[in-house]
């Protein structure tokens, strides 16, 4: 079997860039160990968010967000998305002035994605909050989608377009040949392609494993705690400041609650465990900046696996030892509305050509991954 490009990974990275390059007319393989979705990609909290996001990033997430509202156009489906901005309040005159700060240094760079809000505002996009917050800072433009139809999506789409994607197909080794690569696998056989794209996630390290190149990518296992549904307390997905916290109330009432709070993660087997204490510190962050989730019932808490890198910034660029080999991956626990643009430029730069966003930010030679 041969391929231009084989794909390791069927999660919604390797799907975004296997699509745009079937649409450039590339075959594409995707192998996929368990099943498309069945990682970080299917079960996030499905936030697409460009608010006080890394400056780095703000300009793939921006052109995320047009994919996302132009999802139709792409995978023939809206992946559930709507429109919900974020707000991030501040707690303190201090908090307010930090604030003020991020807000004129995006407008310094040109973006104007970021508005500061008084207090006023804040009690009227999220009425329950706790009275001491002095103002915040807010997103119109940003949203939240459905992580499954959004896998399902680009799936059918891919599928549709000429992509092989295998799944139940682990990728146990991988060799440079003459010709580019070979990639041995446990239900394809062996597959030779002219380029690798390293999208594992969580295991991206054990790929680069595999042909000598080392990524600084640790496998991490955020935890989300879900609500039963009940009536709009706010009108933008919140937090604050000084609070490891993100409380998106979906379009059915129901509330996801998280801020990076981890499980135990055991990538052999792919599996997580949720920790009781974990999950206590992240109610009680709530709780203490929205008393009316108090009595509000928890129905359900899971964790999924991603790759984190040690500045939370994704690796997005070719191996520097092994021609041909390209990393997307750490994508640090925020990849899932980035995924849209990163799959094009990707997709792009694997071609040849020029991306729309440059990506030197994302160089796995950067000074903050060392
Ligand atoms: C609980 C949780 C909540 C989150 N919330 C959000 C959010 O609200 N907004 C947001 O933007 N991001 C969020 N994220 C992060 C986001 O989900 C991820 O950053 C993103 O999905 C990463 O996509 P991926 O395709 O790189 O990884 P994955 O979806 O993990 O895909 C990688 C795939 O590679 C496969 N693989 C690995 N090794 C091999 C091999 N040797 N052979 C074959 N296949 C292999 C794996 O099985 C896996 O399916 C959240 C993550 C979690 C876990």
């Amino acid at each position: 079997m041969h391929a231009d490009i084989v794909a390791v990974g069927g999660g919604i990275i390797g799907l975004a860039t296997a699509l745009h390059l079937a649409k450039d007319g590339k075959k594409v393989i995707v192998l996929e160990k368990d099943f498309v979705g069945r990682h970080a990609s299917g079960v996030n909290a499905g936030g697409v968010r460009s608010l006080k996001r890394d400056i780095k990033e703000v300009p793939l997430i921006q052109g995320a967000l047009d994919y996302w509202y132009r999802m139709p156009e792409l995978v023939g489906s809206d992946c559930g998305f709507f429109k919900i901005g974020y707000m991030i309040a501040a707690e303190t005159d201090a908090d307010m002035k930090e604030l003020e700060e991020r807000a004129a240094k995006t407008r310094s760079m040109g973006y104007t994605h970021e508005t500061i809000i008084d207090r006023s505002r804040v009690r009227e996009l999220a009425p329950p909050i706790a009275g001491h917050c002095v103002g915040g800072i807010m997103s119109d433009h940003d949203g939240n989608a459905s992580p499954a139809e959004t896998c399902r999506a680009f799936h059918a789409t891919c599928l549709d377009h000429g992509v092989t994607v295998h799944m139940g197909c682990r990728v146990l080794d991988i060799d440079t040949t003459s010709r580019g690569f070979k990639v041995t696998t446990t239900t394809a056989g062996v597959i030779e392609a002219e380029q690798v794209l390293n999208c594992a996630g969580a295991w991206a390290a054990d790929v680069g494993k595999m042909l000598g190149d080392p990524l600084p990518v640790v496998p991490v296992g955020p935890s989300v705690m879900v609500t039963a549904p009940m009536p709009r307390l706010f009108h933008r997905h919140l937090t604050a400041t000084r609070r490891k916290l993100w409380l998106n109330q979906v379009k059915n009432g129901t509330m996801f609650m998280m801020g990076g709070y981890l499980a135990e993660v055991d990538p052999a087997t792919g599996k997580t465990h949720l920790r009781f204490s974990e999950l206590q510190k992240c109610a009680g962050t709530a709780h203490g900046l929205v008393d009316q989730l108090e009595n509000i019932p928890i129905v359900r808490a899971w964790a999924g696996l991603d790759g984190n890198t040690p500045d939370d910034v994704p690796i997005i660029c070719y191996s520097k030892k092994v021609p041909g080999l390209m990393h997307a991956c750490g994508f640090s626990k925020h990849g899932f509305g980035l995924a849209p643009m990163v799959g094009k430029v990707v997709a792009d730069t694997m071609q040849g050509k020029t991306p729309e966003i440059p990506m030197t930010d994302f160089d796995i030679d950067r000074a903050t991954l060392e």
